[in-house]
């Protein structure tokens, strides 16, 4: 019988091939979000992916779309990307995630779609505008009920979640706010995930700044220590996926 790992490991591999190999890492590292959420209009390749792989709840698709007409709308989540941490979601049968950075909740509302009727996402954000926008998307789907939005400084609810009681109960986490806290968010996020649960980072490749990080750039410099360090963490298994802007997969032991 096939494992859970080698199951994991070969639905990433499968990833990173597509992803890497099919589409050319660097055209698609180049990729602007929403260039990829719009349907990747002068990229054939990624339409094709889109056309014979995504698989959008109606009121998903139309949250995209909403989406696209913010102006900061390359900070939502690749689709194909979201769709992929869904599955993967699925198969360790999540119950309890946490999504750090909501945005506009595309991917909360992939999760909420994709949870148990008992299940929760506990979404974190600072800002009460960007969420609004999904809310209305949230309730059309019929899941507002399983998404517990907090509008404070991420780190802040990590600290009321664990003050709770809530440590090794969350299944999955995305991590996908301020990259200066990534460690923090980290930290937190493996004392808050089950053994076997899955923390998914986002932004790991940074527009491939991490190749050359600048000492000025905190961002880079912080993305790029994360990386280094989870390299060599015992406490999990992990793979880098070269989805989207590059995705950590770290799987708690
Ligand atoms: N995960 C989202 C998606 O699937 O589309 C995209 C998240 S977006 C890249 C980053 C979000 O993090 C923004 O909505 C921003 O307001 C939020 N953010 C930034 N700093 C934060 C902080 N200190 N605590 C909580 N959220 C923060
Ligand atoms: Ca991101």
């Amino acid at each position: 019988m096939i494992s859970f790992c080698n199951l994991v490991r070969s639905i990433a591999l499968g990833a990173a091939f597509v992803c890497g190999c099919i589409l050319g890492k660097s055209e698609y590292s180049r990729m602007s979000n929403s260039t990829r959420n719009r349907g990747g209009k002068n990229n054939p390749l990624l339409q094709y992916v889109h056309n014979h792989s995504m698989r959008e709840h109606p009121v998903l698709r139309n949250l995209r779309l909403r989406t696209m007409e913010d102006s900061d709308n390359a900070m939502m989540v690749a689709c194909e990307q979201s769709q992929f941490m869904v599955n993967m979601a699925k198969l360790i049968k999540a119950k309890k995630a946490l999504e750090i950075g909501v945005y506009t909740g595309y991917n909360t509302l992939n999760i909420a779609l994709a949870l148990p009727d008992d299940g929760v996402v506990v979404a974190c954000d600072i800002s009460e505008d960007y969420p609004e926008i999904g809310k209305t998307f949230w309730k059309e789907a019929g899941v507002e009920q399983k998404i517990d939005l907090r509008i404070q400084p991420a780190v802040k609810t990590l600290d009321e979640l664990l003050a709770a009681g809530q440590a090794n109960t969350f299944d999955f986490v995305f991590i996908d706010a301020d990259k200066v806290s990534y460690d923090t968010y980290y930290e937190k996020s493996l004392k808050l995930t089950r053994k076997g649960g899955i923390i998914a980072i986002d932004n790991v490749l940074w527009g491939g700044r991490v190749l050359n990080p600048s000492p000025d750039d905190a961002d880079t410099v912080a993305i790029d220590k994360l990386n280094k360090k989870l390299h060599r963490d015992t406490r999990i298994n992990l793979t880098m996926l070269t989805v989207g802007d590059g995705l950590t997969l770290a799987i708690k032991l």
